[in-house]
């Protein structure tokens, strides 16, 4: 979580987007960026459809920069077409703040543990 804020700060005012890797044990490890991903368009998230299919990759994470961290509905249309847990962070994306939170497919609200 800090690495997705740290990106979504660097990003900022632009959105940023990268797909979620889980390890064995279905803990988040890696952020997989894409190149042209980050950008300040909505454009962002659907270029991680051309991911090659690979199902260690469970979901995806995106920043608001409006600091809604709820999602939009063109960003309910995406999760219920790709992966099963997004997170999205709002600005100021600051973990203490809480200001994220992660959705199913169906654009529920889900819980997480942040180990770190
Ligand atoms: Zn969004």
């Amino acid at each position: 979580m800090q690495m997705i804020m740290a990106a979504s700060r660097d990003t900022y005012p632009n959105e940023f987007a990268a797909a979620l890797r889980v390890n064995r044990r279905h803990i988040i490890t890696e952020l997989i960026m894409i190149p042209g991903t980050i950008s300040g368009n909505r454009k962002a998230l659907m270029s991680l459809y051309n991911l090659p299919i690979d199902f260690s990759i469970i979901g995806s994470v995106h920043s608001h920069p409006s600091g809604n961290y709820h999602p939009s509905e063109a960003d309910l249309k995406f999760f219920s077409g790709f992966g099963m847990i997004h997170i999205i962070v709002g600005y100021p994306y600051d973990l203490e703040k809480g200001t994220w939170a992660a959705y199913n497919r169906s654009g529920e609200r889900i819980e997480l543990r942040v180990l770190e």
